[in-house]
């Protein structure tokens, strides 16, 4: 179990940083075990805060680069951590760091947080920027948006999200952490997740922005069928060309089918600029 459990230091959690400390060492543990850190990997956490995960993957792999936005936990961070050279303090917004500066020769990112709530959706998007970069992702998130992440077709949770996650990643919801662990206690459940982003995508779409186009439009209002949901990029005739059943919601079609999908429509819009030239 770990020793450290920090101390507020003075700090008082700020709601606009989504911050909830981790203060329970059993599931800090559970998470350290889960990530499972070795000395030769290249760590990166976001939002270390005071440090709860910070040291005991500091203390299993030496190295670690970490983000933090609220310049107030700067220096706190660096006090307590102040004998630990492998340590690297990233002062910034996750949301526009770009990770790939942390690549090292050929060596993929292993990144990890207990995320902010009011933005884990957008930097989990951001993060799914540089898959090819990134070895694994463990995270601590509400656990709705794991729920939204792990979704299949044909339930209520599924949509953009999962849709974009599992095109990059397989997801593995490990476990469920109550509020009690933290403090502030925040009002939801929350849960750990496991991303892997995969080194060939098993459905490689033709472009990936076409993809992500026809999946916007089709949950925009995802309660529609995808005859209407869809007619800005492609009639109903088009759709069922391809096998589309177009009497269907959004929420039924499977990855495969929203590939496919995007790439009839990419192909139509490149003959129709090769039409136009
Ligand atoms: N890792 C610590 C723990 O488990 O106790 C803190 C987790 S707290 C839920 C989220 C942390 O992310 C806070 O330290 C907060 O200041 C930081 N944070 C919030 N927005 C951020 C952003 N855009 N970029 C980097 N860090 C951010």
């Amino acid at each position: 179990m770990s020793k450290h459990i920090p101390k507020a230091h003075g700090h008082k959690a700020r709601k606009r940083f989504g911050q909830n400390f981790l203060h329970d060492g059993y599931t800090i543990d559970r998470i350290v075990k889960a990530i499972h850190p070795r000395d030769d990997q290249c760590l990166v956490e976001i939002g270390p805060g005071m440090g709860a995960i910070t040291e005991p993957i500091l203390e299993a792999c030496g190295r670690l680069n970490v983000v933090e936005l609220d310049r107030d936990l700067i220096p706190i961070l660096r006090t307590r951590f102040f004998n630990y050279p492998g340590l690297t303090i990233h002062e910034g917004d996750a949301l526009k760091f770009d990770f790939s500066q942390l690549a090292e020769d050929g060596q993929r990112l292993r990144i990890i947080g207990n995320l902010p709530y009011n933005i884990s959706t957008p930097l989990i998007f951001h993060l799914l920027s540089y898959h090819a970069l990134v070895q694994d992702m463990h995270f601590m998130l509400q656990k709705e948006v794991v729920e939204r992440l792990a979704a299949v077709p044909g339930t209520s949770d599924y949509g953009r999200l999962s849709i974009m996650a599992q095109y990059y990643c397989k997801v593995e919801p490990l476990f469920i952490v109550g509020p009690e662990s933290f403090d502030p206690p925040p009002k939801v459940d929350s849960a750990i997740v496991r991303l892997s982003p995969y080194i060939e995508l098993p459905h490689p779409a033709k472009s990936v922005e076409t993809l992500q186009r026809v999946v916007r439009e089709a949950f925009n209002m995802r309660r529609k069928t995808l005859r209407n949901t869809l007619k800005n990029l492609m009639d109903a005739s088009q759709l069922e060309a391809i096998g589309i059943d177009t009497s269907l919601r959004p929420e039924k079609l499977t990855l495969q089918e929203y590939v496919r999908i995007a790439d009839a429509y990419y192909d139509q819009q490149q003959e129709q600029t090769d039409g136009s030239e």
